[in-house]
């Protein structure tokens, strides 16, 4: 089968690798739709776990094989669903365990058994949503969703962003009436644009694309301004909590100035740790080029927070949010890329234009 392998940093080759082979109670997965995820394209612009891998996790496809036959699924202890050949599903490549120290303080992303990636077309598993054939372990069937037949699959891959833009929204404990401040309108910024508002939420959207803030808009916010224009954003009502979903430290910096006392800023796009921002010349130390007032945290109570990855129990609560078209998430994919040109789409969503918001490979098209 063809399938985009990460050689190096920067390295993505498309080459020629076998079909996985699975095991008793395992998943053979003909992939449809993998997102582009900026997690991925940390991986691959930062070399930061070895090659050779196959990344892709944003993944939703068509059942083509079942491991010791149907009946090895629903008599084990994954039998969750039945899955039957034929079946269109989302895939989620972490799982927890539902039963350790993490898991019980919910922080699912911290457990052991959610740190093991349960998906993969070869190699050490990553993912493996840039192949044609993907192997889904035993671990992470209880991940797997079935897509409606009226929903694409392109809608079944965009799943597993959402469910970390939920976990996030819960994470900040809201109320109906509150004022937020999303900083950042690209395709994760408006899901929490659009889910914060469908919650009652009062939502100021910043970005520094003017063709953004059109969109957040429609997205629901109910003022969207130039980030690059602080001293025209008119704050009429004080902010209850920022989420700050692009890696800015200033924009942090400015959000615990901004919301008031009791007041909630979350980090959602911080995901590279300072030893990869330093290797990079045009990023600063994270330590050196903001100031952080430790008493806006100890006198105003405000709470730094920080939210990674998803939330697995919110997969139902997610599914129906995409599959109702609630959240609509047809508008944010923009650009499809064919598997032989899976280093062009990382490309652009590392790069992002006024035209692009999400960015998927459409390997079985
Ligand atoms: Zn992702
Ligand atoms: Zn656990």
């Amino acid at each position: 089968m063809r399938a985009v392998v990460y050689r190096g940093v920067n390295d993505l080759r498309l080459e020629t690798v076998p079909v996985p082979r699975i095991g008793a109670h395992e998943l053979l997965v003909k992939v449809a739709v993998c997102g582009v995820c900026p997690t991925d394209i940390k991986k691959i612009h930062y070399g930061t776990v070895p090659p050779p891998r196959i990344f892709g996790h944003e993944t939703a496809g068509t059942i083509v094989k079942i491991g010791g036959g149907r009946s090895g699924i629903r008599n084990s202890q994954f039998a969750i669903r039945n899955f039957k050949v034929g079946d269109r599903v989302a895939l989620h490549h972490h799982v927890p365990c539902l039963d350790c120290h993490f898991c019980r303080h919910r922080a699912f992303a911290q457990c052991e058994t959610y740190k093991r990636t349960g998906i993969t077309a070869g190699f050490e598993p990553a993912g493996g949503g840039y192949a044609e054939y993907i192997r889904v372990l035993p671990f992470v069937l209880p991940g797997v969703v079935k897509i409606p037949a009226k929903n694409s699959f392109e809608e079944g891959a965009m799943l597993e962003p959402v469910n970390t833009v939920l976990k996030a929204v819960k994470r900040l404990e809201l109320l109906r009436g509150d004022t937020v401040l999303v900083a950042g309108q690209g395709p994760i910024g408006l899901m929490f644009t659009k889910i914060l508002s469908l919650q009652g939420i009062r939502v100021l959207a910043t970005d520094l694309l003017a063709s953004r803030l059109k969109l957040a808009k429609k997205f629901g916010a109910y003022r969207a301004v130039l980030a690059n224009q602080p001293s025209t954003i008119n704050y009429q009502r004080p902010l209850d909590a920022a989420i700050i979903a692009v890696p800015s430290d200033a924009a942090v910096t400015q959000a615990l100035q901004l919301v008031r006392g009791a007041g909630k800023v979350l980090l959602f796009a911080h995901t590279k740790r300072a030893e990869v921002r330093n290797r990079v010349s045009s990023h600063q130390p994270s330590t050196i080029n903001y100031q952080l007032d430790l008493a806006s945290i100890c006198l105003d109570e405000k709470d730094l927070i920080g939210s990674y990855s998803s939330d697995f129990t919110l997969q139902r609560e997610v599914a129906r949010f995409v599959f109702s078209r609630q959240l609509d998430v047809r508008p944010l994919i923009t650009h499809r890329f064919p598997l032989a040109q899976t280093a062009d789409a990382v490309a652009l969503a590392a790069k992002p234009t006024e035209a692009s918001l999400k960015i998927v490979v459409n390997v079985g098209g």
